[in-house]
């Protein structure tokens, strides 16, 4: 068991079982991809683990990026408008595919769908390791999927508790 905070953490899954997962996403995306070279794209700050050992795994041509979505308050306290940071390169025809850390409700996947329409990219996919089909609200179509997981909070392997837990290696889920 952990402490992050005021929180208590147990093991929920391994190393081993994560890296079986992302050497999963690797395979049937070098498969999709073949004749291609695809632009990986990391949403920071959690997915930087994940996309670091997909990366390491792929061994076809590709390139990588990292954007961050940053959401300003609006006017209205209930307004938010999305943008993307450091998104400064030309997708023009490109095959993109973001490397997401998790997907809960699906909110930051319709954002990131709609920022990057304008794009004009070749193919549009999303991979994420860990998804939650019970808390998903979205119809948007999740096209590599590493663990499909239940509606609990987790930690580790880049994702956080208030700041801390991003570099366990393995994942905690919060102590019931
Ligand atoms: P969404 O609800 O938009 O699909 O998920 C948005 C974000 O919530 C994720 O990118 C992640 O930062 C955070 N999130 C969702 N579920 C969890 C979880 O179980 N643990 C942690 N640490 N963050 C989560
Ligand atoms: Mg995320």
């Amino acid at each position: 068991m952990i402490q992050l905070h005021d929180k208590q953490f147990v093991p929920f899954i391994s190393a081993t079982e994560i890296d079986f997962a992302i050497k999963k996403m690797v395979a049937q995306i070098e498969d999709d991809f073949f004749d291609e070279t695809p632009i990986f794209i990391g949403v920071l700050n959690g997915s930087f683990m994940v996309v670091s050992d997909f990366l390491k795994l792929y061994k076809k041509p590709c390139e990588v990026s990292f954007i961050k979505l940053a959401s300003y308050e609006g006017t209205s306290s209930t307004e938010s408008v999305k943008q993307l940071i450091g998104l400064n390169q030309d997708l023009t025809g490109r095959s993109v595919i973001v490397i997401e850390d998790i997907i809960d409700t699906g909110n930051t996947l319709e954002e990131l769908k709609n920022l990057f329409k304008q794009q004009n990219v070749k193919h549009f996919k999303i991979a994420t390791l860990f998804f939650k089909p019970e808390a998903y609200k979205k119809d948007i179509k999740i096209d590599y999927v590493g663990i499909r997981i239940p509606n609990k909070f987790i930690v580790g392997f880049g994702l956080d508790y208030d700041g801390l837990g991003r570099n366990l290696p393995e994942v905690f889920q919060l102590k019931e």
